[in-house]
């Protein structure tokens, strides 16, 4: 593939951008799968046109399981501080499965940390007949905000007026 990856919310399956995570995230889980240890592998495209892989972290505990989204983003981090363009993640199956590798949108935990550091995201999720991207807002309306960095004026009235 050739030139820059730029996401286009209005592509299809053919898109180039859901194309190539996708393609990276398949071939990351289908090389790194463990049973009951890495189940699903994500890849973040930057601005810049850079792919950042995470492999999900299962726990004994599920609380203490790390998804494969959080593990692309840090990376990402660590490697450039251009604004996160999008996401996708393929889970793999088990062998008792017979279903074979798919995309699967993030997590609602994911949803918030992908938001909460990259507010113009998207994700690769199906649609009922098709792989689009999707803002990862529309995937969480109405997130949780709290007080740790400046956020947005809400347009709503004095709650203590409520
Ligand atoms: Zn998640």
């Amino acid at each position: 593939m050739t030139g820059r990856l730029v996401p286009n919310p209005a592509a299809g399956c053919g898109d180039p951008v859901i194309r190539s995570l996708a393609g990276a995230a398949f071939a990351t889980i289908q090389d790194r799968y463990v049973q009951e240890r890495h189940q699903i592998a994500a890849a973040i495209l930057d601005d810049d046109g850079g792919i950042h892989l995470g492999l999900h972290v299962d726990a004994m505990v599920g609380r203490a399981a790390v998804c494969a989204e959080a593990g692309a983003l840090s990376a990402a981090r660590l490697s450039t501080h251009a604004p996160l363009a999008a996401v996708a993640a393929v889970r793999y199956p088990k062998p008792r499965e017979p279903a074979q590798a798919r995309l699967v949108p993030p997590c609602g935990l994911c949803r918030e940390l992908l938001l909460d550091h990259a507010p113009g995201l998207l994700a690769v999720v199906h649609d009922g007949t098709a792989l689009v991207l999707t803002p990862m807002a529309e995937l969480l309306p109405h997130k949780y905000v709290g007080t740790k960095w400046p956020t947005p004026t809400l347009p709503c009235p004095n709650p203590n007026r409520i």
